[in-house]
This record gives structure tokens, C-alpha cells and sequence, in this order.
């Protein structure tokens, strides 16, 4: 027997939030949505869109009609933006001021929308202005070209904690599809 978590508004799962930022974006190309589409975009399983459906509207994001796809509500509009707006902060922030490429900045903002606090996210927007400022200028291209020295598996007298950093690639993720998708525009 499974217990299903019963979403509501205020704190949707990161894959619910996913599901709803797919409907946006394919909403405002197509003006509807259908199952299938949300399969293909997100290479999952129909069942799997369709549950998702159905939690979506439950708490009131998506309007959902039979043979005709669905829509999302004034407030799932609204939801999905907020969403839209964290990845743009986040995109922004790794390529602009990290200096990360294009490619990965797409790639890691598409994982983290889903997970960032809206505290976090507004300061961030402001560390991107801030950066912008007259009086700022040099800070930013003083940072992106610096590196720290050390790197260490143990802890480090520096950072005070394991700084060597383990890189893992993705495997063929639905942000790697979607940042293709994004980069061919
Ligand atoms: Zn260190």
C-alpha cells in the first residue's frame, strides 16, 4: 500500500513544480496542453502526467478537461512564473557572475528552481544588481578572475571543510532536454 502525500499550494513537490512550469511553457506555445505533449517534453510515462494532473488540480493550478488537454488556472499562472522568474535569477547568476558556461548555468538552474526559497532567490536578484552598479564596477571581473589555491579531500585549513569538489556529469536528464530545447531558440 502506498500513502500518497497530498499536495497543497503553498509547498509543491520539486516534480509537481516541474510538471507546472512544462504546462506553462506549453501553454504559451499552444494555448492548451494535452498528456502526451507533457510525456514527450519531460520523457515520462503517460500514468505519470496524468497523476500529476489530477494533484495539480486538486489544489486548483490546472483546469482539466477531458479530451481537451488542460489549462492552467489564474493562480497556477501565477505559480509557474514565480518558477520561470527563479530560473532566470538563478541562469543569471551562474552564467553572469559565476562565469559557469551557458550550457551547465541552464542545466543546474533548471534543478534548483525547484528547490530554492523565495528569501534566498530575492537576495540573489539583488547581488545581480548589485554587481550591475556604476560604483560596483571591477568587483565582478575582479572576482571572475580569481581562483582559490586550495583543494583538499580532508578538511581544509582554509574553508574549514572537504573543499575538493567531485565532479559528476548528469546522465541524460529532463534539464539536458529542455536546455537543448532552450539553445536551439
Ligand atoms: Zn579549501
Amino acid at each position: 500500500m502506498t500513502f500518497v502525500t497530498r499536495p497543497t499550494l503553498s509547498s509543491l513537490s520539486p516534480s509537481l513544480e516541474k510538471y507546472l512550469k512544462a504546462i506553462y511553457d506549453l501553454q504559451t506555445e499552444k494555448g492548451y496542453t494535452r498528456v502526451t505533449d507533457i510525456a514527450k517534453a519531460l520523457r515520462v510515462a503517460k500514468p505519470a502526467v496524468s497523476a500529476a494532473f489530477k494533484n495539480l488540480g486538486l489544489v486548483g493550478l490546472i483546469h482539466h478537461r477531458a479530451y481537451e488537454g488542460v489549462r492552467l488556472t489564474e493562480e497556477g499562472i501565477q505559480k509557474a512564473k514565480g518558477i520561470s522568474g527563479k530560473f532566470s535569477i538563478l541562469s543569471q547568476f551562474f552564467s553572469e557572475v559565476l562565469g559557469v558556461d551557458k550550457r551547465k548555468a541552464l542545466e543546474d538552474a533548471g534543478l534548483m528552481e525547484h528547490y530554492a526559497s523565495g528569501d534566498t532567490m530575492d537576495r540573489l536578484v539583488d547581488l545581480l544588481r548589485f554587481f550591475e552598479a556604476e560604483e560596483q564596477k571591477g568587483i565582478l571581473e575582479a572576482f571572475q578572475e580569481f581562483r582559490r589555491e586550495c583543494e583538499s579531500e580532508d578538511t581544509c585549513v582554509e574553508c574549514d571543510f572537504h573543499c575538493e569538489i567531485v565532479t559528476q556529469e548528469p546522465s541524460e536528464s529532463p534539464e539536458k532536454k529542455f536546455t537543448d530545447r532552450f539553445l536551439a531558440k
